[in-house]
């Protein structure tokens, strides 16, 4: 399938946007979503619209077995080895602070550390936070090389064996960077501490397994991967969540309630109480069933081609710095120099260019960066060099109307 046939199945892009053709380079935000996920949402709430695991007539039994079957095809997408080790949640965020308040809160105390760095989002880092708060552990940053990749040296001098927990993201939404997780799981074990995922910018554009990654929990949402918002999954290894007590009580994740007392449901269901995210579960499936048609390998070679080719481009525009190394996921993140980055948005939005400014949820990293807030370019499978041409051109023009300030 060519891009072009690509961009058919996604109907938000063709229309045009203050008077010129959409280009959306902001999928590191939330991603488009093809007919194939709108259809399958639309289907449930038309035609078997119904709570699940509950009552005993068809359209539960059907609504029961979609929700289930996208549990088992997010298993596969990440080759975990059973679907009782695949959490329903509300996303990435959601998911991080599961791990956060049942696993990490009961785990360590004073003498403990928890090791992140400091390029990670904030949903990687205030719920770590808030265990340090409650258990007395320490939190550590893990330094960043210049170009703010990660260096297995500095991770193997950080993790020690007071670690318990390390918490990295697979791919920076600033920087692009891809991280080492396979290796940085590898030193996380040797020191008998659990390895966390923030799979938000990787599980959309790159294949994951997290069998091979060998990490004990990895985190993800679905807007990001043409699935719907409100709905993500948390994997971690059966072994740590038989252990881990849910953190949601009330209805569906129960096994017995008595007036003083109740059991839990088995995995993955102790976790997900309440109602569930039944569209969004089914959504996400058909984001997966697109995504695993078009191929992870296919995206992750389109988005580096594209991103190779946008970076060659920019780098013709005079005083425009780009962050991050030089191998990296489908993001550019840059500043003009002089000019706000909020108000070069505005510019590029003016011709069409959907582009974010702002902190990207990351002041650890914006501080590290000395900057307060950036631009940033995100590709993905619908995007193409055309588009890029738009973007530089807007760029230039972006430049000329502050008065070629910068350059
Ligand atoms: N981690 C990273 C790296 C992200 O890019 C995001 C989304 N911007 C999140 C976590 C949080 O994801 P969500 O808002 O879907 O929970």
């Amino acid at each position: 399938m060519n891009v072009q046939e690509v961009r058919q199945m996604f109907p938000i892009l063709h229309q045009e946007v203050n008077g010129h053709p959409l280009v959306y380079l902001d999928s590191a935000a939330t991603s488009q979503k093809p007919v194939q996920v709108i259809e399958a949402v639309e289907d449930y709430y038309r035609r078997y619209n119904s709570n699940v695991h509950r009552g005993v007539h068809t359209l539960g039994t059907h609504a029961t077995d979609a929700y289930e079957g996208a549990r088992e095809k997010i298993r596969k997408f990440i080759n975990a080895h059973s679907t009782e080790e695949i959490i329903f949640t509300r996303g990435t965020t959601t998911a991080l602070n599961l791990v956060a308040t049942s696993y990490a809160r009961a785990n360590l105390g004073p003498e403990d550390e928890i090791v992140i760095t400091p390029m990670e989002h904030h949903s990687n880092i205030i719920p770590w936070q808030q265990v340090a708060k409650h258990t007395g552990a320490t939190l550590k940053y893990m330094p960043l090389q210049d170009d703010g990749s990660i260096s297995l040296k500095d991770a193997e001098e950080t993790i020690t064996d007071k670690t318990k927990i390390v918490s990295v993201m697979q791919v920076s939404n600033v920087l692009g960077a891809v991280n080492p997780i396979k290796d940085i799981t590898k030193i996380a074990h040797k020191n008998g501490a659990v390895m966390v995922v923030d799979g938000a910018q990787s599980a959309p554009h790159m294949k994951v397994d997290v069998k091979d990654l060998d990490c004990d929990f990895f985190a993800f949402s679905a807007h990001k991967m043409c699935g719907p918002t409100g709905i993500g999954a948390l994997y971690g290894k059966k072994k740590h969540l038989e252990k881990m007590e849910p953190v949601e009580f009330g209805g569906e994740m129960i096994d017995f309630v008595g007036l003083q007392e109740s059991t839990w449901k088995e995995l993955p269901w102790k976790f997900e109480g309440g109602t569930p995210i039944i569209a969004g579960a089914i959504g996400m499936g058909a984001a997966i069933d697109f995504l695993t048609e078009i191929g992870l390998d296919n995206i992750d070679a389109h988005e580096e081609k594209l991103v190779k080719y946008a970076i060659s481009r920019i780098d013709e525009v005079e005083g425009v710095k780009v962050y991050g190394p030089e191998k990296r996921a489908g993001i550019v993140t840059f500043n003009c120099d002089d000019v706000h980055p909020h108000d070069v948005a505005t510019v590029l939005d003016a011709e069409g260019v959907a582009v974010r400014a702002g902190h990207h949820c990351a002041q650890p990293l914006m501080k590290w960066l000395n900057v307060t807030a950036t631009a940033r370019a995100s590709f993905y499978l619908y995007n193409t060099e055309e588009e890029v041409d738009v973007f530089v051109k807007s760029l230039i023009k972006t430049k000329e109307y502050f008065g070629n300030v910068f350059g």
